[in-house]
């Protein structure tokens, strides 16, 4: 029976898209994961209503400008043993005594410190941060090598992966191959591409997420911090890992071993699948979500990717090969242009030149460190402002 342990639980960045879907699981699946702390940036009030409804002892508020703790304290219905404010306590938050597993559900760099911290007080971490283990992975895959387990992919992709390689040795894989629904612009011209506008990289075909991963998916460059991701995760060469489009975004991904057998993860785009899966993992527990009919007609296609339409893809593969801190750079320069793009600040086709631009200025050959990371990203986030 599914019943072997409770799990007690910090969700970081539990007012997005991925920490209201697994709040949604928790709640289904209360007698198991017991909520300990709960996280928001700026939305205090969706906070304050978790908050009331799973009543957590700790509770951590990044932005401090939007709400007072006084102020706060007041839109609970009970006391928590602590409330955390501001983002120097996130690390704090992240290695609670009381917690054994943190979901991280941060956006962007934001997450790495938490993940890094959390590993290193043994905790078990649920990803969903791939910026994590984009901009830090080398330190990530340190900790792990001996215990893998400790490091659970939300991301679907990986998620598949994952359940792809149960049963299986990891010097039998040939190649990865990791899908992309190929985002709204599959089809487009590089013309048409060049006029997007915020409202056509926020219509996302298949998927609804946070709106910095749904413009992340439209250029593609998700699939690049993807790629990295798989790379630190299963310590597969990046030339063994290849994207590819498949618009229906039924199959996650795919294994090709050395026997020349392929095993995929199959499944309609719902995150709550991968979300539970890497709670639940190594065992599975019931969900009721769509299945697939497979009495009806459906058609599965591929397609190569275009890295002439899609540079960003293209960058973040040659970051990944650079290593070191390009893909910090990288990331830092995305972050500023995505935010950018929908301030309306910049066009569309700005955020490549952006990320290409730092990529070719920002170059730090010291040792990777948590301190190097801060410092890169700061210089990237500066430079990415001012172009
Ligand atoms: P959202 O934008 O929906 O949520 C982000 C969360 O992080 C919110 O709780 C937000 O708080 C908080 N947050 C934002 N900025 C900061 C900051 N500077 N410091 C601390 N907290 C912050 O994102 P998603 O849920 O879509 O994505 C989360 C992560 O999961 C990303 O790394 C993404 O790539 C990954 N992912 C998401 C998928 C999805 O389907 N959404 C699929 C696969 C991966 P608040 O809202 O209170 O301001
Ligand atoms: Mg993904």
């Amino acid at each position: 029976m599914i019943l072997d342990r409770q799990k007690n639980l910090t969700i970081l960045g539990s007012t997005g898209s991925i920490g209201r879907q697994a709040l949604e699981i928790i709640d289904v699946f209360e007698e198991i994961y017991h909520v300990v702390g709960l996280s928001a940036h700026s939305n205090w009030k969706l906070l304050a209503d978790q908050a009331n409804h799973f009543r957590p002892d700790y509770l951590l508020v990044t932005d401090e400008t939007v709400i007072t703790l006084k102020e706060f304290k007041r839109v609970l219905n009970y006391e928590p043993k602590e409330i955390f404010m501001g983002p120097d306590s996130t690390v704090d938050f992240a290695i609670l005594e009381e917690s054994d597993t943190v979901l991280n559900s941060l956006v962007g760099f934001a997450g790495f410190q938490p993940t890094y911290h959390a590993l290193r007080a043994g905790k078990k971490v649920a990803l969903a941060n791939k910026e994590s283990l984009v901009v830090g992975g080398e330190l990530i895959a340190s900790m792990i090598r001996d215990q893998p387990e400790m490091l659970i992919p939300i991301d679907s992709e990986h998620s598949a992966m994952l359940q792809c390689l149960v049963g299986e040795p990891k010097d039998r894989i040939e190649k990865i191959i990791i899908t992309a629904s190929g985002g709204p612009f599959r089809t487009w011209s590089a013309k048409r591409i060049a006029n997007v506008q915020v409202e056509d990289a926020l219509d996302h075909p298949n998927w609804s997420m946070g709106a910095k991963i749904t413009v992340d998916s439209s250029t593609l460059i998700n699939k690049g911090l993807e790629i990295i991701e798989a790379y630190w995760l299963f310590g597969i060469p990046l030339e063994q890992i290849e994207p590819v489009i498949h618009p229906q975004s039924i199959i996650h991904s795919i294994i090709e071993f050395v026997d020349g057998s392929s095993k995929a993860q199959l499944g309609p785009p719902d995150m709550k699948v991968p979300i539970l899966y890497a709670l639940s993992y190594p065992d599975r527990f019931p969900l009721t979500t769509d299945r697939i009919d497979w009495s009806k007609h459906m058609e599965l296609t591929f397609e190569p990717v275009d890295y002439q339409r899609f540079p960003c893809l293209k960058l973040a593969i040659d970051a990944a090969k650079k290593g070191g801190h390009a893909p910090a750079v990288l990331n830092a320069a995305n972050e500023v242009a995505v935010e950018r793009f929908l301030k309306r600040e910049i066009d569309y086709i700005d955020i490549a030149k952006i990320v290409g631009h730092s990529l070719d200025k920002i170059h730090l050959n010291t040792d990777l460190t948590p301190g190097s990371l801060h410092e890169v990203d700061l210089e990237t986030r500066s430079l990415a402002r001012r172009i």
